[in-house]
């Protein structure tokens, strides 16, 4: 079954000999087709040997603008051709390849069709990328997954990685066990066709986000100090450029920069007591209620924040830097554990505090336009603090394991 799809565009062709065609979607391809033209995400992308390591197979996991997934697989020599494309989480426009019932013997994450790359493909680097609005999962509690133990209905589900094992080898297969969590826990076990998308674009993902981050359990505390994608994605500056704004940084836009901690100001006292609802200084405390002007209670709830301020340097210029929450990162402890902890200046979290003297930091900086006359005056708020050793730390997803690989949640 030949393609029959824009033929009047298939007579022009461009540079590298290749038909200009139209975009379609992959709920349009035709089984047996072979000549079509897609926009896809690169959602998974692995390489097994099959064959006693004589061959490779790579497999990859695409979507589509209308969300709908696909498979597609390219053997050996072909694998070669494009490894420097089809890179995790870039946007690609394939052209051409063989499009095939998927055999349903293996998991498939397309149950109508798969795709397969030929030496007649083209794949092309595009700068529209795919968003992941239409991929729309439908996340199960952990508790309701027990239903699924038969490993044959797929299933979603949102957790974040609290431990990262190492690899374990034998010779038949390699695993690795990821702890995940989210308010409950489940052993579950991943397939060829399984999707791993760390901190994707998508509700359910920030909504997650915003529980841990008011949650106060020990798991939660240690997933947010692991790096965020933030951090490490923000463009990197001089401090120079923060405290002028200067115009490449565009409004309301992170960046980082990179500064060595010269004094802590306020190491005697670096937290305050905050109003629980607008999180601003409350005076007048009542036992567990205080007076906050900002909402105009005179009887709001109050808890302990951090307010560490810093004099920072980045080897030309000098800023002072304050952290709220984020302050935790350098003292290892929650501000209410500080306080609960502190008994003189040997105190083991006055001490971790004190340790930060003299390294270097990567600070991360919202470029908002009501900070800006505080940044002049050399003031700066940052959103986020980590060494600069963890800023390209080891990747927390799990590697391919032969055909399964485990995320344990029982822990
Ligand atoms: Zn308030």
């Amino acid at each position: 079954m030949e393609a029959t799809l824009c033929d009047s565009k298939s007579l022009s062709s461009d540079q590298d000999g290749t038909n200009d065609q139209a975009n379609i979607a992959i709920r349009e391809l035709k089984i047996y087709q072979k000549q079509w033209s897609i926009n896809v995400r690169v959602l998974r992308n692995t390489i097994d040997s099959f064959k006693n390591g004589e061959g490779n197979k790579q497999k990859l996991i695409l979507i589509d603008e209308e969300g709908t997934l696909i498979q597609a697989i390219l053997f050996n020599k072909l694998i070669e051709k494009f490894s420097g494309l089809l890179i995790k989480e870039e946007t690609y426009t394939i052209t051409n390849g063989e499009v095939k019932p998927p055999n349903l013997k293996y998991p498939t994450i397309n149950p109508e069709k798969e795709l397969t790359l030929t030496t007649k493909t083209i794949i092309r680097e595009t700068k529209k990328i795919v968003s992941l609005e239409k991929l729309k999962p439908t996340f199960l509690s952990f508790k309701d997954v027990s239903a699924f133990d038969d490993g044959i209905m797929p299933f979603d589900v949102v957790g974040f990685v609290i431990t990262v094992k190492p690899i374990f080898t034998n010779p038949k297969s390699k695993r690795r066990e990821v702890i995940i969590m989210n308010k409950e826990r489940v052993s579950i076990t991943t397939k060829s066709s399984t999707l791993v998308l760390v901190n994707p674009e998508i509700p359910q993902c920030s909504e997650m986000i915003d529980w841990l981050k008011n949650s106060n359990s020990e798991s939660s505390k240690s997933v947010l100090l692991t790096t965020t994608k933030r951090i490490t994605q923000a463009n990197r500056v001089k401090l120079i450029d923060v405290i002028n704004t200067s115009p490449q940084l565009s409004k309301s836009m992170f960046c980082s920069f990179v500064a060595k901690i010269i004094t802590i100001i306020n190491a005697e006292e670096p937290f305050f007591s905050a109003c629980t609802k607008c999180k601003k200084a409350v005076h007048e405390i009542n036992g567990s209620t205080a007076n906050c002007t900002n909402c105009k209670n005179g009887n709001s709830d109050w808890t302990i924040r951090y307010n560490l301020r810093l004099e920072v340097n980045d080897g030309t210029d000098t800023a002072y830097v304050t952290l709220f929450d984020e302050a935790e990162i350098l003292i290892g402890c929650t501000a209410i554990a500080y306080v609960e902890m502190f008994e003189d200046e040997s105190s083991e979290c006055y001490q971790k505090m004190k340790s930060c003297l003299e390294k270097e930091y990567v600070f991360l900086v919202k470029i908002n336009e009501k900070e800006e006359s505080n940044r002049k005056a050399r003031c700066i708020i940052a959103q986020e603090v980590r060494k600069v050793e963890e800023i390209h730390p080891p990747t927390v997803e799990t590697e391919e394991t032969g055909r399964n690989k485990v995320i344990d949640a029982r822990k």
